[in-house]
């Protein structure tokens, strides 16, 4: 087990847990560990308390390889992201109440379009605000390879901002290692929680 980025990772769900994007045990989150494997969070737990153990070894296929516990179906996602993004070595899925309403709020809407916000710059390969943000909504779904499928074949526009939102669910982020990933995830959350108070969806 990589110790030092799996302590990382941990530090993160602490602080995520303390932001409030992952009450009553939902969100998960993970830790590329080779090519062919990942480390995700077992289902259930309790985020605030994260601890090394609460980790499962998994194949990028979200099969259990060793670790006590259930990886969570949402773990088919991860190993997705990880085969189609081989630089990517940490995922971190949040269920905060912006990303959930605002996606709700028009069904339609496939995608939240940023732009002249600052915090755009957060997401590794923007320099102005500028530029336009567009971070992608799929619409939820139990099947979560059908989900995946769905975000696989739209990788080409989806990758570009290191995250993307299952609606009425959550956020799901990403980045090369954990620092980055947390970053993405909180300047993608504070995006997103400033079209929440302005209430303004870009069709698709
Ligand atoms: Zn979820």
């Amino acid at each position: 087990m990589p110790k030092d980025a799996l302590s990382a990772l941990i530090h993160t769900c602490n602080f995520i847990a303390t932001k409030g994007f992952c009450p009553a045990t939902g969100g998960n989150f993970s830790l590329r560990n080779d090519a062919d494997s990942m480390w995700v969070s077992a289902s259930g737990r309790d985020k605030y308390q994260l601890k090394e153990e609460d980790f499962l070894a998994c194949d990028l296929d979200a099969k259990l390889i060793s670790g006590n516990g259930k990886p969570s179906a949402e773990a088919f996602l991860h190993g997705m992201i990880y085969k189609l993004s081989s630089e990517t070595s940490c995922v971190l899925h949040t269920h905060s109440v912006p990303v959930t309403v605002l996606s709700m709020q028009k069904k339609e809407a496939q995608k939240i379009a940023f732009q002249g916000y600052e915090m755009q710059k957060t997401i590794s390969g923007f320099q102005s605000h500028e530029e336009t943000l567009k971070l992608f909504i799929f619409d939820n779904d139990q099947d979560i390879p059908r989900l995946a499928s769905a975000v696989k074949e739209l990788w080409h526009e989806v990758k570009a901002a290191y995250g993307l939102i299952v609606r009425g669910h959550g956020l799901y982020s990403w980045g090369n290692t954990v620092a980055e990933a947390r970053r993405h995830m909180e300047g993608l959350e504070f995006l997103v929680e400033c079209e929440f108070y302005s209430s303004r969806v870009v069709r698709g």
